[in-house]
């Protein structure tokens, strides 16, 4: 079924004592607001659509589209219109409802966060990746220790223990209200009693050696925020995008922090962005460590890379 088919033809007309009046049906209604999402440029006006409205009713979209034929019910008009609003005006999605999935968990979202994206999930296959690697496949007994630098929603490191039982985490932010969203998801996702949250800069009051270090710190350049969707440069936090003239201050930032806070035999891995893999070896070449890796993401970009000391 193409929701597309749903969208047209579907008016019932009935009678009420005052002429024939249309019922609108959800088809109809969604089919209105995907038109609209589509014409204020937003990427994917169909799915959006529909998920707004099964936010609305709490159901899943599934289940919508198999009463795309039933009648609109007027009392939701307003509510949905005002999300089909906030959402024409270009505001994450994830922001609106207040989720979203990452390695297939489900995640509460808030603005004090960046959205995770699909692409970060490289950083955790990655990750994985090294873990089967020293455990030889036995990686739910990996007892290590893992840190993660600028945790914002918690993403990395909640799926990395939810993947690792026998893992204990360390979530760092310097924001209290991110580390408030973390927290909660750790609860949410029975993870709480494997990670402890800690408002700081980077590694700043940290002490201790951790065996994997993950981070996806900001790293788009200042002039490349005129080029970023009006969801990310008007609605996401700045803290967590940008990363000064050459996108590399983090990096410059956390050497000294991993430097110092990196077990024997540990590894790093870090986000990067488009074209940066080079650079930010190089940076890190100087402090003594050497990449092992680069992981692509799902457009084949380096987005990843894998550091160690040894
Ligand atoms: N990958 C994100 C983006 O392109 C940015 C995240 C970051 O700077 N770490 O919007």
């Amino acid at each position: 079924m193409t929701i597309g088919s749903d969208i047209t033809g579907n008016q019932q007309t009935r009678r009420n004592g005052q002429g024939p009046a249309t019922v609108h049906t959800i088809g109809d209604v969604v089919g209105k607001a995907i038109q609209r999402l589509g014409a204020a440029g937003v990427e994917q006006p169909r799915m959006d659509a529909w998920l707004l409205l099964a936010h609305l009713r709490s159901v899943d979209r599934a289940t919508l589209l198999a009463h795309a034929r039933d009648p609109f019910d007027e009392n939701e008009r307003l509510s949905f219109q005002a999300l089909v609003d906030r959402r024409a005006a270009r505001e994450p999605l994830a922001h609106i409802i207040g989720r979203r999935e990452f390695w297939s968990l489900d995640l509460q979202i808030t603005a004090d966060v960046l959205c995770p994206r699909p692409d970060s999930e490289c950083l955790v296959d990655a990750a994985l990746h090294e873990i089967r690697q020293s455990t030889k496949g036995h990686q739910r007994e990996w007892n290590g220790h893992i840190l993660d630098l600028g945790v914002g929603s918690g993403c990395l490191l909640l799926a990395l223990l939810s993947e690792l039982p026998a893992a204990w985490g360390v979530g760092v932010d310097i924001s209290q209200q991110a580390l408030s969203v973390a927290r909660s998801n750790g609860e949410m996702l029975g993870l709480g009693k494997q990670v402890s949250w800690l408002c700081c800069d980077w590694g700043s009051s940290l002490e201790g050696r951790f065996d994997l270090i993950v981070s996806n710190p900001p790293y788009i350049t200042d002039r490349e925020a005129s080029d970023l969707a009006p969801e990310i440069r008007n609605f996401e936090p700045a803290t967590a995008l940008f990363a000064g003239e050459d996108g590399l201050d983090a990096y410059r930032a956390l050497r000294s922090d991993l430097d110092r806070l990196l077990a024997s035999r540990g590894r790093i891995c870090l986000e990067i962005g488009h074209g940066q893999a080079a650079a930010v070896e190089a940076l890190f070449f100087q402090a003594g460590f050497r990449s092992i890796r680069r992981q692509q993401d799902l457009a084949g970009v380096d987005r990843c890379l894998v550091l160690t000391r040894d």
